[in-house]
């Protein structure tokens, strides 16, 4: 007996071959496909003239310790997303301790009381009360690197702090995390060295592990980061994913054709290395780190992370002054009257170190070229906080199939979806997902491409999509006809099964 029967439908399976019509089963957690007509059937669900893909895997979250006070996870399942890998740019679960203070400068982790002593209790954690939606773990650089050393951001750990990184990492792969993440920009991971991090990225080889990096400059020295990044992983021996690649601040521009021409190189002598990118020519981050990184500063004109002007940058999360989010650091510098730097430190020393903010720093020409690439597949960087997150949390996959695949052609249907489904599944060892076939997990997705509408902005950012019908996570019907049906259907995704 299948629990759901889905006839007719446009089916793009996520390998990135062509749509063709036929109808597909649903038995417990899995895809039937063969024999369909020796079924008995539950429920039957008409296809015609909508498509159905495998659930959207996002390769750059950061919901680790949301996730654990909101098992919804509302901003991922509305766009799609059926499995998230967290850890993302340094920011790891475990330790629990360092992880909260690492994470509290993204996000309001106050009203976290469950805690873990490491990553094998987190994935408990979830097993045993499993949110709406898959989860993968990386294991994140900064949070063991301030469990461990006396001072997180000296620049070389001693030979017994190193060695305390190690057994982190060692426990993480062994509790199944995917890999090892990076934020060469934030504290304190930014102080490391590379060979720090190549003694850390040698231990997540034997478990097939990804090193992910958020890399040190995206700006003046991109080019330089994407070597160091690529020989991490040539010295460690492991797979290389380089997070959110972009090119920042305008005098770089045009420069993803280099950076992807030295990313093509990499991969052509044999190194497994791909990119990932959010679909938007705005970044976000935290304040502070711009500040930290020289961005506002007047008298250097280099910063890692690029120079921005203020009437660029929205505060999208402003802890203890809600008034002021939807603003820009324009508006603000007129209101204290002060230079940007100085409204900067102002902004952070008076009402909050904790801001988000977004910045249009990057150029449409080089999404566009980044999203081509046939190396590079869709993440998010999505952090719905504050009341004007920047609208990634909740719009990156319909706003690629709407905006890149349905009005402009940048890419197709089925290269779209394969970059949001199998491409990141092989990537990260996510075995038997990512793909419409027999006996896989049933994570589908089925969209009415003609009333697909991405409905996330920057000025109304919390808005779902419009056209996302159903959504299937291991089988169970998590959504219907837009709306959440408030299941919780989703597993922890481990390097070990
Ligand atoms: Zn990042």
């Amino acid at each position: 007996m299948l629990d759901f029967l889905i006839k007719k439908i446009s089916i793009i399976d996520g390998s990135g071959k062509k749509a063709f019509i036929g109808d597909i089963g649903i038995k417990d957690n899995k895809i039937i496909i063969k024999n369909l007509s020796d079924y008995e059937f539950k429920e039957i669900i008409n296809g015609e003239n909508k498509i159905i893909c495998p659930g959207f895997i996002d390769v750059h979250s950061h919901d680790d310790l949301s996730v654990i006070n909101d098992k919804k996870v509302s901003h991922n399942i509305k766009q799609g997303i059926t499995t998230m890998i967290v850890g993302n740019c340094g920011f790891g679960v475990s330790p629990h301790k360092s992880a909260k203070i690492q994470m509290s400068s993204l996000y309001n982790v106050d009203g976290i009381q469950k805690s873990w002593n490491n990553f094998s209790e987190y994935f408990d954690l979830l097993d045993n009360e499993p949110p709406s939606i898959n989860i993968g773990v990386l294991i994140g650089h900064h949070t063991i690197r301030r469990h461990s050393l006396d001072l997180a951001n000296k620049t070389s750990p001693t030979k017994e702090e190193l060695s305390t990184m190690i057994s982190i990492v060692e426990e993480g792969m062994e509790a199944g995390c995917l890999g090892l993440s990076t934020g060469l920009v934030y504290e304190p991971g930014r102080n490391a060295k590379t060979e720090e991090i190549i003694s850390l990225a040698k231990n997540i080889k034997k478990y097939n592990g990804v090193y992910v990096s958020h890399m040190r400059n995206e700006a003046d020295r991109l080019f330089d980061s994407i070597n160091e990044t690529a020989n991490i992983g040539i010295e460690s021996e492991v797979k290389v994913e380089i997070s959110h690649l972009k090119t920042v601040g305008k005098d770089f521009w045009g420069n993803s054709i280099k950076a992807l021409e030295m990313i093509e190189n990499y991969s052509d002598q044999g190194l497994n290395i791909n990119a990932d990118q959010y679909p938007y020519t705005a970044r976000s981050t935290m304040l502070k780190a711009l500040l930290i990184n020289g961005t506002f500063d007047q008298n250097n004109s280099s910063s890692p992370m690029g120079k921005s002007d203020s009437s660029e940058v929205l505060l999208c999360s402003v802890p203890g002054d809600k008034e002021l989010e939807g603003k820009t650091l324009e508006d603000i510098q007129y209101l204290y009257d002060l230079p940007t730097e100085e409204t900067v430190k102002k902004l952070l020393s008076e009402v909050s170190d904790k801001i988000l903010v977004a910045a249009f720093s990057m150029n449409e020409k080089d999404v566009q070229i980044i999203m081509k690439h046939p190396l590079v597949m869709i993440g998010t960087d999505g952090i719905d906080c504050g009341s004007k997150p920047h609208p990634r949390a909740w719009g990156t996959y319909p706003r690629i199939l709407e905006h890149y695949v349905k009005n402009n052609n940048v890419i197709t249907l089925e290269q779209a979806i394969n970059k949001m489904t199998l491409m990141p599944a092989e990537k990260f060892n996510i075995k038997n997902r990512g793909l419409i076939k027999e006996n896989y997990f049933a994570d589908l997705v089925i969209i009415d491409l003609s009333n697909l509408k991405d409905n996330s902005t920057f000025t109304n950012p919390k808005n779902p999509p419009d056209g996302i019908d159903y959504i299937f996570v291991n089988g169970k019907k998590s959504i219907e006809k837009g709306k959440e049906l408030n299941v919780f259907s989703g597993m922890t995704v481990k390097n070990n099964v």
